[in-house]
């Protein structure tokens, strides 16, 4: 591989509808039709119950910076003009914190970002087959009563 090209993800059976989901603008997660806990990653039978039993459940798309780290010095030479950026482990909103996806967070100067940080996902096409869920600083939340 050119040291200029991107790994990209490799779907497999597993994850193959994960991958489906973004590419239409959606955010799912395997949920146990048995105990009804997410799973993540995606896997063939509950880590919880043991139970085979699943669906592709449809998440906000919003969620919580858990975790990040802020990449300056840049090992893969595909990604040296992007530095700094964020590298971050969000928590899906919706699925008790089992749901975690490892991505990036966009749209937000990398000083900025904070564990605890609420995001909301937005897609970029990466190639005409795959699509990457990232995340960016959700808008913030207005009550009626502050408008009055
Ligand atoms: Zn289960």
């Amino acid at each position: 591989m050119s040291p200029n090209i991107r790994p990209i993800p490799v779907p497999d059976r597993d994850t193959q509808p994960f991958w489906d989901a973004c590419k239409d603008r959606e955010l799912r997660a395997q949920r146990c039709n048995a105990c009804g806990r997410f799973r993540w990653p995606p896997r063939t039978f509950c880590p919880a119950c043991c139970s085979w039993e699943y669906e592709w459940a449809r998440l906000s798309g919003g969620g919580t910076v858990y975790s990040f780290s802020v990449v300056h010095h840049v090992v893969a030479p595909a990604f040296k003009d992007d530095a700094p950026y964020v590298v971050a482990l969000i928590a899906l909103e919706g699925t008790s914190e089992h749901v975690k996806v490892l991505s990036n967070v966009v749209d937000c100067p990398w000083e900025q970002v904070q564990v605890g940080m609420p995001v909301q996902v937005v897609f970029e096409d990466i190639t005409p087959e795959l699509t990457l869920p990232k995340f960016r600083p959700a808008p913030l939340q207005t009550s009626d009563e502050t408008l009055k």
